[in-house]
């Protein structure tokens, strides 16, 4: 099977299910450098949108992994390794992929872009949007996403209310909480009163769980995170671990696999297992002979352990 060079997946999705991943830009092209990103830091932080890779050729990887695989995904998202809105052909991709499959399609986006009619126009075809909203003052969106200079807090929260009054779509809004910098009454309480005015089906809490571009990036423990669940009401939940039957996939390529899946984001052991549908001990067999190669770096993180990649191997089949 060729390599794709723009899907990556099926990944485990806390929120998605088991989804197929669609980088629309290239590593760490982003409009913010959050404090929490599992992908490392922003290299190019830009608010400029052009056609970062090309339409065509990510209409025809879907096209071919739709003909050759055979598991089964429950979502196309496009997120990946920078902000999906600076594409600036996305609608042109959505639509692309709905004329040639039913499977549906989420946006994973920070949302900093909403304040743009035509981002907001572009979003218009996707099934579901997952924004980001996590501060509303100034102080606090500066200090965790690190936007662009050209954002502000206030442009943010009005592009997704804007967004909300033509979209007919499910909204899932997330909130990530970091200790000390979002966390507080004051912006608990402003962030109340702008996702009453945003309106989203769905509220997403979460902290900290994955290791973070910035070590000081810390998690609220699962209590502080209950009380803030309780706060935002009946729409909010915390995210709660993926859970879903196996899929197959041949022995062959399992390594291929877990290096293409820890090449976008550092992942647990059961994150790996629970996406890919591998028990942990099967898994293990194969990440350790890739660690001795120095293929795959352990790093810990609270109190658990995850895998990142650190440099290519060329994969010799069986
Ligand atoms: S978390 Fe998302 S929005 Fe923030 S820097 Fe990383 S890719 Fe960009």
């Amino acid at each position: 099977m060729k390599p794709f060079h723009h899907l990556y997946g099926p990944v485990p999705s806390r929120r998605l299910g088991r989804s197929l991943g669609i980088d629309l830009v290239p590593h760490k092209i982003c409009t913010y450098d959050c404090i929490y990103c599992q992908i490392g830091k922003t290299t190019q932080k830009t608010l400029v949108r052009k056609e970062y890779v090309p339409v065509m050729e990510v209409i025809e990887e879907v096209e071919r992994f739709l003909k050759e695989e055979t598991s089964s995904i429950d979502y196309f998202s496009l997120s990946g390794s920078g902000e999906p809105t600076l594409h600036s052909k996305i609608r042109s991709v959505i639509e692309g992929i709905k004329e040639i499959t039913s499977i549906p399609i989420a946006v994973i986006t920070n949302g900093s872009l909403l304040y743009l009619e035509e981002v907001r126009q572009d979003l218009l075809y996707a099934d579901v949007v997952l924004p980001s909203l996590d501060a509303v003052s100034s102080d606090a969106f500066l200090k965790i996403n690190r936007p662009d200079e050209g954002l502000s807090a206030e442009r943010m929260v009005e592009g997704l209310v804007q967004f909300r009054k033509i979209y007919k779509g499910q909204i899932w809004l997330e909130i990530l909480f970091c200790r000390g910098i979002n966390d507080h009454q004051d912006e608990l309480i402003r962030m109340k009163e702008a996702i009453n005015r945003i309106k989203p089906d769905q509220i997403h809490i979460n902290t900290v769980v994955r290791p973070p571009s910035e070590r000081w990036a810390v998690p609220l423990s699962q209590k502080e995170i209950e009380k803030i669940k309780n706060i935002f009401g009946d729409k909010a939940s915390i995210i709660s671990e993926f859970d879903r039957p196996p899929f197959s996939l041949t022995e062959g390529n399992i390594k291929e696999e877990i290096l293409k899946i820890l090449r976008r984001r550092p992942l647990s052991l059961n994150d790996l297992s629970e996406g890919m549908g591998i028990p942990t001990e099967e898994l293990e067999r194969h990440i350790q002979p890739l660690i001795l190669k120095g293929s795959i770096e352990v790093r810990s993180f609270g109190e658990s352990v995850f895998y990142e990649v650190v440099k290519e191997i060329q994969i010799s089949r069986p």
